[in-house]
Formats: structure tokens, sequence, C-alpha cells
């Protein structure tokens, strides 16, 4: 019958190519040369990995192979982001952004295809979850700019789609490699992880991998919290801001960064500034506040600039360092909360238009 399936060598951290090159009967620094090859030089073609005997070269062709998710879709924004869609199978694409700044290159990548958290303002939660995004394909959304379409990459936020704590294994495997010195050698200050606070997997978390940490606050309080971050009836402030303080605890330099999503006339009166201060008291912070980006359906408006600007003052005097995020990359839909990934999704109503932009996917 068929033959066995081939091990996607895009799957494997160091430790996991070792494991799979000594389960074929070979040395383990094979495996270092050949996670080198693929992630420090680009090369997914066993016969250009010069390194590897012949005989080697012909068992690998064999069992195993370096199947990278395909480009569909490449589109600058007129601000300098630029917007990836990769197909990870006929169903599913995902999407990086990559943020070129003065003195750094973001890539905004994602988890998950869909988000299972149905947070009330993003319009990731309205398509669902569809699945976990493998090692692979969280990896592949790094391999592709750098090594395909010649971008630079300096930093790594785990801001896309998705939920990065319910899907930890495989992100913990995508953050090894990306940390790997054989690989992208990306430090732990370079790397952020953002979560909407699922507590036990944050603890985990902290236990597995050495990152920078982001949650997605977005109210000073459990009552409009659980509005607008259904997670927080599970995991409530109590739980999650000591779990926070805990993630960071050790390293003087760290901070918490804090998303807020500014949402006019709901989270953001000074009373709500000044309910912050008091929550993140003796927690080491940095508050990024997020002008809300509409999309169709959302009932929510972005709070007027003045009020972000008040907000940011307030908070500022506390102490907190507080800066309102730029939206970059929104008309190309990769803003905050814009991306949606499934290729065909019939429960959203949407005119056929923005359907069709909006199934290319896309935020930050
Ligand atoms: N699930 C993760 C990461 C994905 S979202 C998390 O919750 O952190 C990345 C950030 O964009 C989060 O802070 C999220 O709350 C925010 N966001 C979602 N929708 C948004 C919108 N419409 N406008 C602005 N920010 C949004």
């Amino acid at each position: 019958m068929g033959t066995a399936q081939k091990t996607n060598l895009l799957e494997l951290d160091r430790k996991a190519m070792e494991a799979f090159f000594q389960s074929i009967g070979q040395k383990a620094f094979h495996g270092r040369n050949v996670l080198k090859w693929i992630h420090k030089h680009g090369v997914t073609d066993f016969d250009a990995m010069t390194d590897l005997s012949k005989n080697l070269r012909q068992l690998l062709e064999t069992v195993a192979e370096v199947r990278v998710p395909e480009v569909v879709f490449d589109k600058p924004s007129l601000d300098g982001t630029h917007k990836y869609v990769l197909e990870v199978d006929s169903h599913n694409r995902i999407e990086a952004v990559h943020i070129p700044d003065d003195n750094r290159n973001t890539l905004c990548v994602s988890s998950q295809v869909g988000c299972a958290l149905e947070c009330s303002f993003c319009s990731t939660a309205r398509q669902g979850f569809n699945r976990n995004l493998s090692v692979a394909e969280i990896i592949g959304q790094l391999w592709t700019p750098v090594h395909r379409l010649g971008k630079p990459v300096s930093n790594v936020v785990m801001m896309g789609m998705g939920e990065p704590l319910a899907n930890l294994e495989n992100v913990v495997g995508a953050l090894n490699i990306m940390q790997d010195t054989l690989c992208y050698s990306l430090s732990k200050h370079k790397l952020t992880i953002s979560t909407s606070g699922i507590v036990p997997a944050l603890r985990r978390l902290r236990e597995l991998s050495d990152v920078c940490l982001a949650v997605s606050l977005h109210a000073p309080n459990n009552e409009l919290r659980n509005e607008l971050v259904p997670i927080n009836r599970k995991y409530p402030l109590e739980e999650l801001i000591p779990a926070c303080k805990a993630f960071i605890e050790g390293d003087k330099r760290r901070k918490v960064t804090w998303e807020y999503v500014m949402l006019d006339g709901v989270n953001d009166s000074d009373a709500h500034a000044r309910q912050l201060i008091r929550l993140l008291e003796g927690v080491p912070s940095k508050l990024n506040l997020i002008p809300f980006n509409p999309f169709p359906g959302s009932s929510y408006r972005t709070s007027p600039p003045e009020r972000v600007e008040r907000f940011r003052q307030i908070t500022m005097k506390s102490g907190i360092i507080s800066i309102t995020r730029k939206t970059r990359g929104d008309d190309i839909d990769a803003a905050c909360g814009q991306l949606v990934g499934r290729v065909k999704d019939k429960s959203r109503r949407l005119p056929p238009a923005q359907q069709a932009m909006e199934s290319q996917g896309s935020a930050i």
C-alpha cells in the first residue's frame, strides 16, 4: 500500500530534530545541521544541504520533507506595513503582518485559525474557532518573509489571529525555533506573546519558555471585563493580575504590557483610568492604548483622540508608562482585530467586496 507520510522538518525544534535523526538511525548533530540549513539559510531542498552525505540526503528524501505554507497574497499597505497571507490547507488561510519602524522590523504572527474566545470587539471572534496551527505553520510565518520575501525581522509579536495560550505546545515549539542560535537568534526581549489571560497556561508558559508578556486587559474591573473578554468569567482579575506579576518576577527590567482597546463610552472614562491605576498598583507595567478598529457589524465606536490622550495622561501621572498604539495597516485590513482567516464562511453576512477582502485575513 501507500508510503508512510513524510515528516515535515519545519515542524521540529532542535530537540525534536535531534530525536528525529536518532529515530532514523543517524547522529543528532546532523539534525542540528539540517535545522540550520532550513532556518538560517532558508534551504528546503536536501540536495542543497552540502555538508550531508549523499546517502543521508537520499534517506531524508524518502522519509522527510520541508513543507512551507504557500504565499497566496502579499500586499503592502500605504504606511509601509506588509501583509502576507499564507495558505495552510485548502480551507484555511493565515496571515502575518510585517511592520517596519525606525529601528525595528516587527512581525505579527497568528497562532490559530479563528479564535474560540469571543471577545466582543474582535472580528476574529466572529468567525469562531477553526483549528490550532502547527509548529510549521507558525514558524512558516517567520520563515517566509525572512527567506522568501527578503524582509528582515527583529521582533516577533504573537498578536495575530488566535489565542496563543490555547495552543501552548505548538507555540512553544515555534518560540524555541525563533530563539535558537542555529535559527533566528531572537532574544527573549524580542519575542512577545499576547494573551487574553488563560491563567493555568500562563503559568505553564513561564516554565517552558522565556518571553515578554502582553495581556489583553481592556477593562479595569470584572464586571466590564466579563462583557468584553468573556474568558474573564473563568479567570477573573484577582487571579490574572497575580499570575502576570509572577510571570515577570525575577527580572527587574521586565514589565507586563497591558493592552487596552479604547471603546467610546464603554471603558474610556477618567474613572476607568483611575480604577486601572489601582488595579495595577505594585505591578511593573506598560500600558498600550489601542484605538478600536471598527469592522462591519460591530456596535462599538473608537474613542475620540482627545479622550485617548486624557486617559493616557492620567495613567502616566501614576507612573505607568502609557503609549497610544498607532493604527497601521488598516487600509489592507491588517490592523488589530481585523484578521479573518477562513477561506469560505457562509455565516458572515458581509457585502461581497468586503468578504473578498476579509477572506484574505489579518490583525495586529
Ligand atoms: N488572543 C490574543 C492575541 C490576539 S489579538 C489576545 O487576546 O491578546 C491582539 C490584540 O488586538 C489584543 O489585545 C486584542 O484584544 C486586540 N484587538 C482585537 N480586536 C480589536 C479591534 N477591533 N480593535 C483594536 N484592537 C483589537
